[in-house]
């Protein structure tokens, strides 16, 4: 009967699986949160929601680990065809299919099997929808949030590969396939407005990328990114989607080209993969776009910078293969090719085979480099996509073997584990546009304020001189009115005069001589003065010419009263043309205010696109060397740092970070760790991070405050991104003697030991262990470092299991081994080594041979440092590490441990008697 033994998919996998993750991603409550969707269910609960899911991850996080997700693996049974139903009436299936259970039984013989489990067992009643729901959906749905995603089928030509992927579903809509399918919720999920599908359609025979839009284009190049790694095809047609309707039009027409293509090479198509791509393009809303325009008052450099923000964009890409026939091509040449052609065709299916098996095998190297399909799938496995790979069997005896080997294939793909990240980034070319508007609507502004400056200026100016003009009128006026009336009164009362003088003339005697009309006048006064009537005449004449003199009087004050008026107009208009002179030079000044504006928003704008160039490369080298030690990462932004100096001074078009250092200044960089805003704040830490990590800056940074705004930072931030960021600059900074004390000064060790306590990622890990290594390493430092718990902190990050965080561990530890071992020489320390009396022995001990060079090195070398001194002998050997001694004595790599190991263990006495005491010779 069947023996129902289990194979790699059951349940001893996923035992070993579970064992993976938490070795790799520190504690269960981290894994618990952040990890991806790893089956459709909790897929589907992960779309749009809050804290803990991955596509929260903001743009400048986009250098994090990303989380593991394995390649999901489905087994799809065809249903017996009509040949089938004839030729294997009598026989049973070779296999047996356990739905519920998720099992499938390969047939040996008639009372033998074999039992293998799958994510999901797919019957041959099982429908194309529930196929997409399991099989595409949730990497679609991914796609969607922000990630790479594939879809694949594997298995022997006509069991249904392209059944699945590719039908169009037009006769019957419940027969469409996955391409279909995936494309409509893509549609459907999608704004018009902000976001953007496209799609090219390719097929790979014979090593050779063909287009299956451009049918001419056939010999396109594979183009890898040597920064990051990234695989893209820039010779293939790209075509936008805006409707279901092209779309199926696009796939009918390159299914048409590949059948052109194939009858031209005289091949089918079972020998050659078609690839389709759809690019997918997300912008990111809500984050950044609910913020104030331009600032038009000056000197707000923090608001400035928080408006230079850009916008994030998602791309992503969904590749859906539909690959060759598994099954072995004859080396014969039956089907009319050479032994060469038959190698070709089969090269890149059996490449995708042994790079499957490698990373399986969790093998050091992964052969992606031997053919064009493993370098267009090096994302899809071992990468960062999400991957579901489906494997299509047939029910028929006949093809037991081939039947054997796809199962064989699929199961070794359920090993593979993919870091499935986010990709998101920064959108630089929308920020531009916005400020280009901006900048455009300042200047329309200006231009507005400026003309209607001038036109008010212009019409105080015609007021003043018509309301002058008018002053002098009227006081020409009344001058004039004044005069005339003058006149008149004056001739009037000559006329009188003349007229009295007349009729004194004719009453007085005609005998008297001529005289002067004035004695005339005067004598008749004497003469006739007895006469009252007389005299009454002449008072009155003198009153009248009294009159007059007043009436003159009063004229020319009136004159001087207008003359007085004239100054104060002329006052007035001089005071007008100084309050327009003031108001051109303050015109000009805005002008000046305003151009300086333009010119910092340009130097900004490139250091922000500098920023985020330097960015991506520290990322991407963090990505590279994520496995490697953080001295690399420190190094790594060292050297990053020298770098941009010295392309600045080759007058490189780009200003370094260093050059932005220059000009906002350090102060103000600063000054932006304490901005209330989240985002600005990981900005800032990360460019003071940067220039930490050159050691020309240590000590402006250092003078200006920095060690202890970023100390601060550590206390005050609860964003681990902050966290981990704040510790690597403290890290670089604490490479100098100097700051080590500062840093101990500042309580750095408790700081240290809380963000290590609370820290869920091991690269935030990482980085506190290798600042609290570098502080073991200062001779001063040994008692307070140890009294302040430094030891306990980094015995209590090994928890996160990860080898880059041992490593730090390990330096540490043998830092301070180092000098306490120095400190015993010269006298300066008795009694045991404080790492035994804080427990560190045990780890150490364990990690002697541990399997990571750096780990196993830095162990060797504590473990020589404590065994120098006959203190330690005792526990020691108690413990276990005299093994461990001699085994470096006979196994070290490194002659000069071993010699060291060697001389210890023969001058020790107390090692001595316990190698005799177990008859060990030595
Ligand atoms: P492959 O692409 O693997 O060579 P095809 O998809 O061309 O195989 O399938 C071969 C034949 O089997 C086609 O006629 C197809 O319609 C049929 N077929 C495949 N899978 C199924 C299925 N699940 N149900 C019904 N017919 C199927
Ligand atoms: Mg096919």
């Amino acid at each position: 009967m069947a023996s129902g033994s289990y194979r790699n998919g059951g349940p001893k996998l996923s035992a070993k699986l579970d064992r993976q993750h938490s070795a790799v991603y520190s504690t269960p409550k981290a894994s618990a949160k952040s990890r991806p969707p790893a089956t459709p269910a909790t897929a589907s609960g992960l779309r749009r929601s809050g804290a803990g899911n991955p596509a929260s991850t903001p743009a400048g996080n986009k250098g994090d680990a990303g989380v593991p997700g394995r390649v999901r693996v489905a087994v799809r049974l065809r249903p017996r065809n009509a040949e089938e139903l004839v030729a294997d009436a009598d026989f049973a299936d070779c296999v047996e299919l356990q739905p519920e259970l998720k099992r499938l039984k390969l047939r040996k013989n008639n009372w033998d099997s074999e039992t293998y489990e799958f994510d999901e067992v797919l019957t041959e009643f099982a429908s194309q929808k529930r196929v997409y729901e399991v099989v595409a959906k949730p990497v679609v749905e991914s796609v969607l949030e922000g990630y790479n995603g594939t879809v694949m089928a594997y298995g022997q030509t006509g069991t249904g590969k392209t059944f699945t992927l590719g039908m169009l579903g037009e006769e019957d809509s419940a027969a469409r396939g996955i391409m279909v399918r995936a494309m409509e919720d893509i549609l459907a999920d999608i704004s018009a407005d902000t976001d953007s599908v496209s799609v090219s359609y390719l097929q790979l025979y014979m090593e050779t990328v063909q287009d299956l839009l451009v049918p001419g284009n056939d010999n396109i190049a594979i183009v890898e990114d040597p920064k990051t790694g990234d695989v893209s095809l820039p010779g293939a047609t790209i075509v936008e989607i805006r409707d279901q309707r092209s779309f199926v039009e696009l796939l009918r027409l390159g299914e048409a080209h590949r059948f052109a293509a194939n009858t031209k090479l005289n091949t089918e198509s079972s020998r050659s993969h078609a690839i389709l791509m759809v690019h997918v393009k997300r912008s990111v809303k809500g984050r950044h776009d609910a913020e104030p325009g331009l600032p038009t008052e000056n000197g707000n450099a923090s608001r400035l910078v928080s408006s230079l923000r850009p916008p994030i964009v998602r791309k992503s890409k969904l590749v859906v293969v539909d690959l060759a026939g598994s099954e072995r091509i004859d080396k014969s040449g039956s089907e009319g090719h050479t032994l060469e052609e038959a190698k070709s065709i089969n090269l890149s299916l059996s490449a995708l085979g042994k790079c499957i098996n490698a990373l399986a095998e969790n093998s050091p190297h992964v052969p992606f480099r031997d053919s064009k399909l493993t370098r267009l799938l090096r994302d899809s496995f071992g990468g960062t996509a999400r991957t579901s790979l489906v494997v299509t069997i047939g029910p028929s005896p006949r093809h037991r073997g081939e039947t054997a080997s796809t199962i064989m294939f699929g199961q070794r793909a359920m090993k593979v584990e993919n870091m499935v990240k986010l990709k998101e980034e920064f959108d630089y070319k929308s920020l531009c546009r916005r400020l280009d508007i901006e900048i455009d609507k300042l200047i329309a502004a200006n231009e507005r304020q400026q003309k209607d400056f001038e036109d008010e200026v212009e019409r105080i100016r015609e007021e003043a001189q018509s309301r002058i003009a008018e002053a002098e009128r009227n006081y020409m006026n009344s001058l004039e009115n004044e005069r005339s009336k003058y006149q008149k009164d004056y001739m009037e009362s000559i006329k009188t005069l003349e007229k009295k003088w007349r009729m004194n003339q004719q009453i007085s005697s005609n005998d008297k001589t001529t005289v002067e009309h004035d004695q005339c006048l005067e004598k008749t006064c004497n003469i006739e003065g007895s006469t009252a009537s007389k005299s009454e005449e002449i008072a009155g004449v003198r009153q009248l010419l009294q009159n007059e003199r007043l009436l003159q009087e009063s004229t020319e004050e009136e004159v001087n009263d207008l003359k007085g008026q004239v100054l104060h107009w002329k006052n007035l208009e001089a005071a007008a043309s100084a309050e327009i002179i003031k108001l051109r030079k303050l015109q000009d000044n805005e002008a000046n205010q305003k151009q300086k504006l333009e010119e910092e928003i340009t130097i900004l704008k490139g250091q922000l696109v500098q920023l985020s160039i330097e960015t991506d490369e520290t990322r991407s080298r963090f990505d590279r060397g994520g496995s490697g030690k953080i001295v690399t990462g420190l190094d790594s932004l060292m050297s990053q740092a020298r770098h941009s100096q010295i392309r600045d001074s080759g007058n490189g078009p780009k200003a370094s970070i260093a050059k932005l250092f220059e000009q906002v200044g350090l102060q103000k960089i600063l000054s932006l760790l304490e901005s209330e805003d989240a985002d600005i704040r990981i900005h800032a830490v990360k460019v003071v991070a940067n220039l930490a990590a050159e050691e020309a800056n240590q000590e402006k940074i250092v003078e200006a405050g920095g060690l202890t705004s970023l100390l601060m930072l550590l206390k005050s931030s609860e964003d681990e991104t902050v966290h981990r960021v704040a510790a690597g600059a403290i890290a670089n900074l604490a490479m100098n003697e100097t700051n080590q004390e500062l840093i101990m000064d500042q309580g750095g060790i408790s700081l240290l030991s809380m963000t290590a306590a609370d820290a869920e990622d091991p690269q935030t890990l990482r980085m506190v262990a290798g600042a609290v290594a570098n502080l073991c390493g200062n001779d001063k430092l040994q008692t307070r470092l140890r009294v302040e718990g430094g030891i306990k902190a980094l015995l209590g990050m090994v928890r996160c299991g990860h080898p880059d965080v041992l490593a730090q561990v390990a330096r540490g530890i043998a830092n301070f081994a180092k000098c306490e071992s120095r400190a015993s020489i010269q006298g300066n320390k008795v009694g045991k080594s404080l790492l035994i009396e804080d427990g560190a022995l045990p780890w150490i001990v364990k990690n002697a041979n541990n399997e990571a060079a750096p780990i196993r090195r830095h162990i060797e070398l504590a473990l020589c440092h404590l065994a120098q001194h006959e203190v330690n002998a005792k526990d020691m050997i108690s413990e276990g590490a005299l093994w461990e001694l001699v085994r470096i004595s006979r196994d070290c790599s490194r002659e000069d441990i071993r010699t060291l190991a060697r001389r210890i263990l023969t001058s020790s006495p107390t090692f001595q008697s316990e190698l005799r005491r177990l008859r060990i010779e030595y």
